[in-house]
């Protein structure tokens, strides 16, 4: 991870010098000489807010003397130079992903759904206060009750009690509900709070009888507590990653805190693989984030990748995966 955040940053020094030199060829802007910086940011993962000012700037300038823009661009990746170099960002609440969702839930119930129609024993556990896996595997996230996943964290409730059966052979489930949402300030005082989730399942694996072959946990959006017990919780990490402009720009700072989490509180933790979501093949940013994403991660990246399909969007509110429903 080092290295390649060190790569990163020499990147971005090439990368003015790239943009400087085709811009010193061309006498005016072009969507060609857009597409260009949009693919550079992308490929340098540039933050978003510089990256749409960027973009902004290009495209209203079309008709700017070349000289002006060239100084707006130059000013502009300062700007980001200064950013990368910063010291140590310190551990701060990071959006995996913009507000539509990457398709985390999604993955989870298709995937949990294929697996325990392929004959394996499933635990899936909504670890979102949203309640989306929940109700996708077509049980209540509104029910009055502490027989949730919120339960089991603030100590009030034993994981046997609180597993609950789906309509799925195979696929069990332990809901969630808004309650989730004050874990955070409840435990404030404690200081072991990230392992809360690590012990209780520990414990519940070592003397119960219940013999899962995958336990699933569905992440709220935020890099919040109830992330890191599921980082601290897990060996193994399944990223999704939506294809689209910003995309690479959540990964890189989603990729910084697993390595923090590795490196101070589960050495066992490893990225799986990541899942291209959304795919759109008529769309040419598909392709190039695609592309981006194979380049950084390699084989990381599993060669299937989910097409953005409305049936996968419909399937949830029937409360089935879209294995049932399609
Ligand atoms: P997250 O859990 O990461 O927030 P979701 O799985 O809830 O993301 O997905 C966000 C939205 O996108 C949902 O409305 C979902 O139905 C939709 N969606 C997810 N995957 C696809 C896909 N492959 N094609 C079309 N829509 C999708
Ligand atoms: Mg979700």
């Amino acid at each position: 991870m080092e290295q390649y955040n060190n790569i990163r940053k020499n990147d971005v020094i090439g990368m003015i010098k790239n943009l400087l030199s085709y811009f010193e060829k061309k006498n005016s802007v072009d969507s060609d000489a857009v597409e260009e910086i949009v693919r550079l940011l992308i490929r340098n993962d540039v933050g978003p807010k510089t990256s749409r000012a960027l973009v902004e700037s290009i495209t209203d300038s079309k008709y700017k003397p070349i000289d002006r823009l060239k100084k707006n661009i130059v000013e502009l990746l300062r700007s980001i130079d200064r950013k990368l170099s910063l010291p140590n960002e310190g551990v701060s609440t990071v959006l995996i992903v913009g507000a539509n969702g990457v398709g985390k839930t999604t993955t989870v119930i298709n995937l949990a759904s294929a697996l325990s129609q392929q004959g394996k024993k499933i635990l899936v556990i909504d670890l979102d206060p949203q309640g989306n896996a929940t109700t996708g595997l077509g049980l209540s996230n509104t029910e009055q009750s502490d027989q949730t996943i919120y339960g089991i964290l603030n100590g009030t409730m034993a994981i046997n009690n609180v597993i609950k059966n789906t309509k799925f052979e195979g696929l069990d489930l332990i809901t969630s509900n808004v309650d989730l949402s004050g874990l955070e300030v409840e435990t404030a005082g404690d200081n072991d709070r990230a392992f809360i989730l690590k012990a209780k399942l520990a414990a519940y694996l070592n003397d119960s009888s219940a013999s899962y072959d995958y336990i699933l946990i569905d992440c709220p959006p935020s890099l919040s507590l109830l992330t890191v017990m599921a980082l601290v919780s897990s060996n193994s990490l399944l990223v999704p990653l939506q294809t689209e402009f910003f995309a690479l720009e959540g990964l890189t700072q989603l990729m910084k805190t697993i390595e923090r989490i590795k490196v101070n509180l589960n050495p066992e933790l490893e990225i799986q693989g990541i899942l291209l979501t959304m795919y759109d093949r008529r769309n040419k940013l598909s392709s190039q984030v695609e592309q981006e994403a194979r380049d950084y991660f390699k084989d990381k990246v599993y060669q299937t990748v989910i097409p953005r399909n409305v049936r996968l969007s419909e399937a949830p509110s029937h409360g089935v995966p879209v294995l049932v429903y399609d």
